[in-house]
């Protein structure tokens, strides 16, 4: 149900005073903790530790961004450094670069999966406190190598280790399996699933850490609404057959777009072709349902064919029912300087799908002709 109430009545003045002692355990204020927010948060927590032997607890909070910055409030004082990649979720960058540095956290961006230059990061930086990782990434779809990052991050440095495993889900990937310390998530992407609720959630093991998470959350703020938490639970009912849809529909786009001759490059981790493919195969359970394609004639032929798309609805989120598309170079990346957007793989004609979970020919049919027009065929 949804536990709409701000407040809930103490039985008695005694019962308060046993709950503000902390003698006992009970809901009395939405914003320290809500029943509908803290079961959705359990019910994801037991997710991401299913069949780990974890004990596991999630804090759900009112947006992805809010679960990152309320995360890295808690467990990071001024002076401290992450270590991260220069090509994650683009607001996760600028919090990085606008607001965390303003507190007296600094970023230091390398390639995670350059062992090499993880160490020497470690090295030149004593403070770096906990590295903080997307896998795959926006919009290439690479994947972090988990176990060759902790090997060094955890094993060499005892450094803390940050996820955000949004665009997998837990269905996907269990980053706990490998050893991190904190999954996020914005659930506004695949755990919702259908575009309805604005939410994060953070994952950790019970223990004073994620106490001050929590106490983090209560006291910014950044606390979820129970109407979101329960949108995001009734998704979760359809996890598994959305994602196995969700994988089996762009794996099959995937390879029709690596056949067209107006397309160069498709990057989807299901491809042979794709450099994160074996890599993919070990630590997840499938590929994901994100991937994206470069057209060969640049700019013009992506925004000529992103004008002809009929089917697909145009929108900046991703993990929706719905086959989503965007152009990063114009879009989601728009503030990024061309060089560091093209180091990362994001061309002027790069467009970006998130495959829904309608019938894959309907898909398919709505690419043929917005693509195929271009040449003047109508396929
Ligand atoms: N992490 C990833 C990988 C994302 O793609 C996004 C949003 O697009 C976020 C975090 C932030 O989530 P929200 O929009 O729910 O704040």
């Amino acid at each position: 149900p949804i536990f709409a109430s701000s407040s809930f009545e103490f039985s008695d003045i005694q019962q308060g005073i046993d709950v503000f002692s902390g003698k006992e355990q009970a809901h009395f204020y939405s914003r320290y903790a809500n029943p509908t927010v803290d079961a959705v948060a359990q019910k994801i927590a037991d997710l991401e530790g299913f069949g780990l032997n974890k004990n596991l607890r999630g804090v759900m909070v009112s947006s992805g961004m809010a679960a990152i910055s309320t995360l890295l409030m808690g467990i990071l004082r001024p002076g401290d450094k992450v270590l991260t990649q220069g090509n994650l979720y683009g607001g996760t960058t600028e919090l990085f670069n606008k607001v965390l540095r303003s507190f007296g956290i600094f970023p230091v961006y390398v390639n995670l999966n350059d062992a090499e230059a993880v160490r020497n990061a470690y090295a030149e930086h004593p403070k770096i406190k906990c590295v903080y990782f997307e896998t795959p990434a926006n919009p290439t779809v690479e994947c972090i190598d988990i176990v060759a990052l902790l090997a060094i991050a955890k094993k060499e440095f005892s450094s803390l280790v940050v996820c955000d495993n949004t665009f997998c889900s837990p269905y996907l990937q269990q980053p706990f399996a490998f050893g991190v310390d904190y999954v996020i998530h914005s659930t506004t992407k695949y755990l919702n699933g259908h575009g309805n609720a604005t939410a994060g959630v953070i994952v950790g093991e019970v223990g004073d850490a994620m106490q001050e998470v929590w106490q983090t959350m209560k006291l910014v703020g950044t606390n979820c609404n129970p109407f979101d938490a329960w949108l995001t639970a009734t998704g979760i009912k359809t996890l598994e057959v959305r994602m196995q849809r969700h994988c089996s529909n762009a794996a099959a786009v995937a390879a029709w777009l690596e056949k067209q001759p107006e397309i160069s490059r498709v990057n989807h981790p299901s491809l042979p072709s794709h450099p994160s493919h074996e890599l993919a195969k070990r630590q997840m359970r499938d590929f994901g349902g994100m991937l994206s394609f470069e057209m060969r004639g640049g700019f013009e032929a992506a925004v000529a064919a992103m004008k002809r798309i009929k089917f697909a609805s145009f929108a900046p989120t991703l993990g929706d029912v719905d086959t989503l598309i965007m152009h990063p170079a114009s879009m989601s990346h728009v503030n990024i300087a061309r060089e560091m957007r093209e180091q990362n793989g994001i061309t002027d004609g790069l467009i970006r799908l998130s495959v829904g979970i309608e019938n894959v020919q309907d898909i398919i049919n709505d690419l043929a002709q917005a693509v195929g027009l271009l040449n003047g065929e109508n396929k």
